[in-house]
């Protein structure tokens, strides 16, 4: 009998991280600067940033060595598990083998501090005393809480409003760490007073939380910013989720996996699963890779790939991806980490040149999916995972139509128990599916800045 659980020892824990963009079969369009369109000169960056992430966002290497302080801090929890879903598989009756790697044992209960954790490193090194940060859902604001915490620096969150007013215990838990939290829109800075000016009850989004944090950093001594998704070297620090799951299904004697599936907000904890397969996928065109994401956000699905700005208030450098346009204004969805307008620009790529699939979901139809995987399984999904857990159902069934074999892995990128108001309202029949009519999308895109469309 198979063990349904694979461990890995905590030796095993991969020592670099593993930097795509050294196997990728073109090359990514650069970040640009909005003022003139051209290549955006790195030493912009470092006003916000420290040098040795400057480097890693614009690193060729293949490999990127983890720092021993790092892998010390990943093994208060790394290596994670990976799952055999035994138990779903037999409620679906699909002859798939379905494997996830759960990225919810954490102490945040998500992937995001496989990155915290190296962010704040990195600043501590460059002498940094304090990180400013946005946050969706909560979950990017635990992960940095936490990992502050961990290197003595002060930590500044601005979390988006409807997630503050629908989510307290993950404002407590910020604070527990030792984090200032404040609603965005806020008063704290000149783009949030700006927007309140105009509509006092805005309910926020991640573009409009950025720019806040973002001028924090700018505006403040001793201050960086801090960004838990979209750019490389945030993709990069989540790749140990992919490098010891290949180990893991090694250890399993388990054949390369014909469908990997993650949920994409901006990208973090899908590229962090699958960057490492893509050498495999360049080998069998027949491995396919998948993003879900929400319909009330389609930004892979429904979004051109174009130069965009990555936050509301346009201060951020151009980013090449799919967008909704930095201004589009996202339902109210309880997949808060799953509202971004945008994509990570390596993501973005991927799909771009047809290497990575995409699938949107209604809400009460993920929801429907979470709950039958916490009846099987037993684990509660954050809203956010059971987007690909939806995909993961509908893939499983179409083996059990087809009789094939399939091995499905997904990443279960972290756990539902904050998000348990979103779960009342969907047992008493209160959550909404939201639609995006085109016409409310091209307004929102009619708003790209005024750039060519980046070539393949
Ligand atoms: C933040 C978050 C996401 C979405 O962000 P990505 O950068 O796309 O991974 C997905 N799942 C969970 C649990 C999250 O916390």
């Amino acid at each position: 009998m198979q063990d349904y659980i694979i461990n890995l020892s905590q030796r095993d824990i991969p020592n670099a991280w593993y930097n795509v963009v050294a196997d990728l079969p073109g090359s990514l369009p650069p970040p640009r600067n909005p003022a003139n369109g051209e290549p955006l000169d790195p030493s912009a960056l470092s006003r916000i940033f420290p040098q040795k992430l400057i480097e890693q966002e614009m690193c060729m290497d293949r490999w990127v060595d983890i720092p021993s302080e790092v892998l010390e801090t990943y093994m208060l929890w790394r290596p994670s598990p990976l799952v055999r879903a035994k138990a779903l598989e037999e409620y679906l009756g699909t002859p798939a083998r379905i494997y996830f790697k759960n990225e919810a044992v954490s102490p945040a209960g998500s992937h995001k501090p496989n990155t915290a954790v190296a962010q704040a490193y990195y600043n501590k090194l460059a002498g940094v005393e304090r990180l400013a940060t946005e946050t969706g859902a909560g979950q990017w604001g635990s992960a940095l809480s936490f990992a502050c915490s961990k290197f003595g620096l002060k930590c500044k969150v601005y979390m988006v409003r409807v997630s503050y007013d629908q989510k307290p215990y993950r404002r407590i838990l910020m604070k527990t760490w030792g984090a200032d939290i404040v609603a965005s829109p806020s008063c704290d800075t000149n783009a949030g007073r700006a927007i309140l000016a105009n509509d006092p009850t805005c309910s926020g989004s991640l573009g409009i939380a950025i720019s806040e944090a973002v001028e924090d950093a700018a505006t403040h001594d001793h201050t960086n910013y801090s960004l838990g998704s979209v750019l490389n070297h945030v993709l990069l620090h989540q790749t140990v989720i992919g490098l010891e799951t290949k180990k893991q299904l090694a250890l399993a004697d388990e054949k390369l996996p014909d469908v990997i599936i993650g949920c994409a907000g901006g990208g973090s904890n899908l590229a962090g699963l699958i960057f490492p397969f893509v050498p495999d996928k360049r080998k069998n065109e027949k491995m396919r890779l998948l993003g879900v994401e929400p319909s009330a956000c389609p930004s892979l699905t429904r979004g051109p790939y174009r130069y965009d700005f990555g936050d509301t208030a346009c201060t951020t450098p151009l980013l090449a991806m799919h967008t909704l346009g930095h201004n589009f204004m996202p339902s109210p969805i309880h997949a808060g980490g799953l509202r971004y307008h945008g994509m990570a620009p390596l993501v973005s790529y991927l799909r771009h040149i047809g290497m990575l699939e995409a699938k949107a979901y209604q809400q009460k139809e993920v929801f429907d999916a979470a709950v039958m995987f916490a009846r099987t399984q037993g684990i509660v999904p954050a809203p956010e995972t059971a987007h690909a857990i939806k995909a993961v159902i509908d893939e499983a069934l179409r083996c059990k139509q087809t009789g094939k074999e399939e091995v499905i892995l997904f990443n279960f990128s972290g756990h539902g128990h904050f998000d348990m108001g979103s779960y009342e309202k969907y047992f008493e029949g209160n959550l909404t599916d939201y639609d995006l009519p085109q016409e409310v999308l091209e307004r929102a895109l009619a708003q790209l800045p005024d750039m060519p469309a980046p070539a393949k």
